[in-house]
Order: structure tokens, then sequence, then C-alpha cells
């Protein structure tokens, strides 16, 4: 399972990207006009980068959990499952960002029932985005929550009776 402790930003033995490129599409990279959900205008689709040597940070940062996480098996490599899985370092929430190519993907097993899981046992949301469109999985099923703005964030609310909410709060308000 996703133990948060043992969390670790560096490639698991034995693990590398091979011919997957799937967070060179679905996330921005400011930095060189890449926007969620096209191929970065760097990228070489099962290749790699253009631009290795002089990468962004962001990109050179960047591990995604099949990575890190030697206990995903092969059917969790992004290019396979068709999400790249984040784990947020604060709220130890974790992020499903889809390839708007197949936003349905996670919806398939095992990955549904994976996702619900670790919602569950964790007792924290796992948010699924299609480019900014998020869905989030709590204990209490999903919710979706539409279009995520720069302005906003996503903010949990413990409910009476141990149920729990995801909503969106504009910054500053
Ligand atoms: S999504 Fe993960 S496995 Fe795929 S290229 Fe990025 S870091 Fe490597
Ligand atoms: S600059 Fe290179 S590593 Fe970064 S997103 Fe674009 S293709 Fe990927």
């Amino acid at each position: 399972m996703i133990d948060p402790a043992t969390m670790v930003n560096r490639p698991a033995q034995g693990r590398d990207c091979g011919s997957c490129t799937l967070c060179c599409k679905v996330y921005d990279v400011p930095a060189v006009g890449a926007t969620a959900g096209n191929w970065c205008p760097n990228c070489q689709p099962g290749s790699g980068c253009k631009i290795y040597e002089v990468r962004p940070q962001q990109c050179r940062a960047f591990n995604c959990l099949w990575i890190t996480q030697d206990f995903l098996g092969p059917d969790w490599k992004p290019d396979k499952a068709r999400f790249v899985l984040t784990m947020d370092g604060t709220t130890r929430w974790i992020f499903v960002q889809v390839d708007p190519g197949a936003a349905q993907a996670w919806r398939k097993e095992p990955y549904y029932s994976q996702l619900k899981r670790w919602a569950a046992a964790g007792n924290r949301p796992v948010v699924v985005f299609v480019r900014k469109l998020a869905i989030a999985i709590t204990t209490n099923g999903e919710t979706t929550l539409g279009e995520i703005g720069a302005d906003e964030r996503l903010v949990l609310r413990n409910l009476p009776g141990g149920r729990q909410v995801v909503e969106k709060l504009r910054v500053g308000a």
C-alpha cells in the first residue's frame, strides 16, 4: 500500500520511464509553454525530451508514484494505465492526472476499486483530474467538482457522522 511515511522522490531500484512520456502530456509546464492535456512541444511521445539536458526544474524534480513505489505493478505504469499518480507532500492526498485521450481509464479495473480503497484506507481524498476538471473520491463516494481555476484550491471538510466532503475554495476568499 502507499505508506506516506516511506515516500521518497527518487526512482525505486530498477524502475525507469522506458518508453513512457505521459507526464509530458498531462501537466502544465509554464516554463516551456506546455498545457495540461497536450503534448509538450519538446516531447517526442514514447521516446523522450528534445531538450533533456536543459529541461526546466519542474521536469527535473518530477517523479510519479509508479517510478518511486515499486509495489505498483506493470498495470500501473502510466503509459499503460493512461494516468499519472502523485501524492501531495503536505496533505498526502493522491492525485490521478488522466490522459484526456483515455478520459475514463481510471474507471477501469484494477484501478477504480484500488483508488476507492486508497481513499478509504488513508481517510484522505483521491482527486482525479482530466485537464482541469476534477472528481474527488472520499469515503462517501465521488463528488464532481468541475473545473478548478488557477485561483482555487481544494479543501477537505470533515462532517458529523464521519462523512467527508471536498470543496473548492477561492484563494483569498
Ligand atoms: S509518468 Fe512517470 S514513468 Fe512516465 S515518464 Fe513521467 S515519471 Fe516516467
Ligand atoms: S520540457 Fe521535456 S521533460 Fe519537460 S515536459 Fe517538456 S518534454 Fe517533458
